[in-house]
């Protein structure tokens, strides 16, 4: 195959883990005779530097041209205050909404090898494999009025949650399908108890369920879901829940996986003409400014990302395995950067990235 690969490195350790996340998908291409044709542009920070705002026409442009996006992380600690409109995170809102990404999927699986870097029991995470499917496109993060006005003590702050039928049906579709790959079973996570919105999503949900008679659908609330996710993760297959739910739950992921630096993600949207899903790739872990710059962030979220580029926007499932082994023979062998808490020396970012393409 040729496929082209629009890479956004973006600020901080984004920067660091993309070059290693390039490195191995041209490992991988070699290794199976395909050929990529890497473009990189701005975004986040950087883009801000360099143009005047966090998502250029240009970035826009080539994310819609490529056929897959591979993106670093966004976000500098000199644009905290700065008003919405002038932060890094504004560029990824914009190209999530750009490409149309209306489901972020993000697997989260216990290593053998790592179970002792997470805070939890190792008989509770032991096994351990689910994705969360957090829909991207729409609620709070999105919905207007939105907005601070008014002063003193009546300054208020408002946001707004808000999801059309299509909007749910979409994302819960692509939940379920994911599901019947695997063990054929679906969490819906809402807060039907309080939201409207949650409501609708559950009504929505259990109408999209008779589509998919093979896989068992149950709900959870999402603060219940919140206490599960570390009581019992076994228990769950493919979880599928709206915007900030899934941002806030899947970080807790990271804990179940050792290290947030573990955590890959792919934002697919509809299919392209020629049947490939359109994608965007990125690890789950921001900009990490703590660490940025001194070459031991983890950058196997972001490799494992490229992992689900093959999957998901090529179909290159024999690839895509070939680089989770490779992470995976790099995690036995104790490889691993300072999050991980190895035995011995913590490797470099650099040293990481070459050790799994070294293991390919
Ligand atoms: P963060 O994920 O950047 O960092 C949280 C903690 O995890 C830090 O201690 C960091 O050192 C550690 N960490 C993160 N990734 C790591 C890795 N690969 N290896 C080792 N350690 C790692 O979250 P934050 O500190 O809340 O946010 C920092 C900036 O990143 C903010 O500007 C935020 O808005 C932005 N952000 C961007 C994205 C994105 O681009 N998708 C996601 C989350 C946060």
């Amino acid at each position: 195959m040729q496929f082209n690969v629009l890479t956004l490195p973006g600020d901080g350790i984004g920067i660091e883990v993309t070059r290693e996340a390039v490195r191995v998908l041209e490992a991988v291409c070699r290794k199976f005779q395909h050929t990529v044709i890497l473009k990189e542009a701005l975004l986040g920070g950087i883009a801000i530097h360099k143009t005047g705002t966090p998502f250029p026409d240009e970035t826009a442009k080539l994310a819609v041209e490529a056929d897959a996006t591979l993106m670093g992380a966004v976000g500098l600690p000199e644009f905290d205050n700065a008003p919405p409109e002038k932060r890094p995170e504004k560029g990824l809102l914009g190209i999530r909404k750009t490409l149309g990404v209306y489901a972020n999927l993000r697997p989260v699986r216990t290593y053998r090898a790592l179970m002792d870097s997470s805070p939890l029991k190792n008989h509770l995470i032991e096994g351990t494999d689910l994705i969360i499917v957090r829909e991207l496109n729409g609620g709070i993060y999105y919905g207007t009025p939105r907005g601070i006005e008014g002063s003193g003590d009546e300054e208020r702050g408002t946001n707004t949650m808000t999801y059309t039928r299509a909007e749910i049906a979409r994302v819960c579709r692509m939940a379920f399908n994911l599901a019947r790959q695997r063990r054929k079973k679906l969490t819906s996570v809402d807060k039907s108890n309080v939201l409207e919105t949650s409501q609708l999503w559950r009504k929505v949900v259990v109408e999209v369920a008779a589509e998919f008679p093979d896989v068992t659908l149950d709900h959870l609330l999402v603060d219940n879901c919140a206490m599960q996710l570390v009581l019992n993760p076994k228990r769950f297959d493919v979880l599928v829940m709206e915007n900030m739910f899934g941002d806030i739950l899947s970080d807790e992921g990271a804990v179940l996986a050792g290290s947030i630096g573990m955590l890959p993600s792919a934002s697919i949207g509809d299919r392209k003409p020629n049947g490939a899903w359109v994608g965007l790739y990125e690890p789950v872990h921001g900009s990490a400014p703590d660490i940025a710059g001194q070459n031991k962030a983890n950058p196997l979220g972001a490799i494992g990302s490229v992992a689900a580029m093959l999957e998901y926007s090529f179909g290159l499932t024999t690839e895509a395995a070939a680089v989770n082994n490779a992470v995976e023979a790099v995690l036995n062998a104790g490889k691993v950067t300072a999050d991980l808490k190895p035995a011995g020396t913590p490797l470099t970012t650099e040293q990481v990235g070459q050790a799994v393409c070294e293991a390919l």
